[in-house]
């Protein structure tokens, strides 16, 4: 039987009030409002522009995927809103179920290129356990999909779990593989604050296409043929690959509930990673929608992610 503890950690979570915050746009290189409004129970993850009055809530789910180049656009009636995985990754790994997510231009703000500054809005917030009982979903058979020498799969694990590598022909990065046990303390200790990274010569690239105006040292690890441009430098020797895990925390979110399984990404990208969630999608014999009720609980408590109850992660 569970303890009445454990049962208060699989509830459902909002925010305890609205908070906000600004920062830069990567793209546009503008200013960005970005708020987080507490929801109701079974009410989902939800993005919204305020800058379009009339515009609709985007559901944050694999289904309203429009674009993986660069970062994750999700879309809805032609309104976009870009580079949601780092908030999308917060949010999972912090086990908020229900918040409506509002800004006031068509990208989330990059602040420092981590998952760390929405941590800390979360955190700022506080977090509010609601009635309901959460839900997962669990995958039940492993499903991969590969692109070349990429790949990424889900199979059945105890939790949520991950292994990343990469293999970069760049002398500062090169291979560099990591494994965790995704819950929040180690997302938020191991990987919330490792940044995106980008090429010189790629992001003047972009830049001259008109993308990526708002990339700097300041949201970015930039690197050039031999160096790191930061002069802080890395946060961690193997920053690169902890932000592929990141990415994926966040693309993989998108499932729509948290997830029960093990994820083993292999130079994959935003674009595989929505190509493994559409796949699992696509398939009801890989998964199943689980409810944290006290029988489906004890049904499946062998699967069950050791989660952090929210008063210590407060
Ligand atoms: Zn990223």
């Amino acid at each position: 039987m569970m303890k009445m503890r454990d049962m208060e950690s699989f509830r459902q979570r909002t925010l305890a009030k609205e908070i906000g915050c600004e920062g830069i746009g990567l793209h546009t290189g503008k200013q960005v409002r970005l708020t987080f409004k507490p929801a109701p129970e079974n009410y989902g993850i939800t993005f919204r522009r305020t800058d379009l009055p009339d515009s609709r809530e985007i559901p944050a789910r694999a289904q309203y995927v429009v674009d993986t180049a660069l970062a994750t656009t999700l879309g809805r009636d032609g309104v976009r809103v870009s580079t949601v995985e780092h908030c999308c990754a917060a949010l999972h790994a912090m086990g908020i179920d229900n918040l409506r997510v509002e800004v006031d231009a068509p990208e989330i703000p990059i602040f420092d290129g981590s998952a760390q500054p929405f941590v800390r809005l979360i955190q700022e917030a506080g977090i509010a356990v609601q009635r309901a009982m959460k839900s997962f979903i669990v995958i039940r058979r492993p499903v991969r999909v590969g692109d070349g020498n990429k790949s990424a799969e889900l199979s059945p694990a105890n939790g949520f779990s991950l292994r990343c590598h990469i293999d970069f022909r760049h002398p500062l990065i090169s291979n560099q593989e990591i494994g965790l046990d995704c819950s929040a303390a180690n997302f938020c200790r191991e990987i919330a604050s490792a940044r995106t990274f980008g090429f010189l010569k790629d992001i003047e690239a972009l830049k001259n296409a008109g993308l990526a105006k708002g990339g700097s040292v300041n949201n970015a690890i930039v690197v050039d043929g031999f160096s790191i441009l930061n002069p802080e430098g890395l946060r961690f020797a193997d920053e690169f690959v902890r932000h592929k895990a990141l990415d994926a925390v966040g693309d993989l979110f998108l499932l729509g509930r948290p997830l029960i399984g093990h994820l083993s990404i292999d130079k994959s990208g935003h674009a595989l990673n929505h190509q493994l969630a559409m796949r699992v999608l696509s398939d009801p014999h890989c998964y199943e929608i689980v409810s944290a009720t006290p029988s489906e609980m004890a049904r499946i408590e062998a699967t069950l992610p050791a989660f952090t109850p929210a008063e210590a992660l407060a």
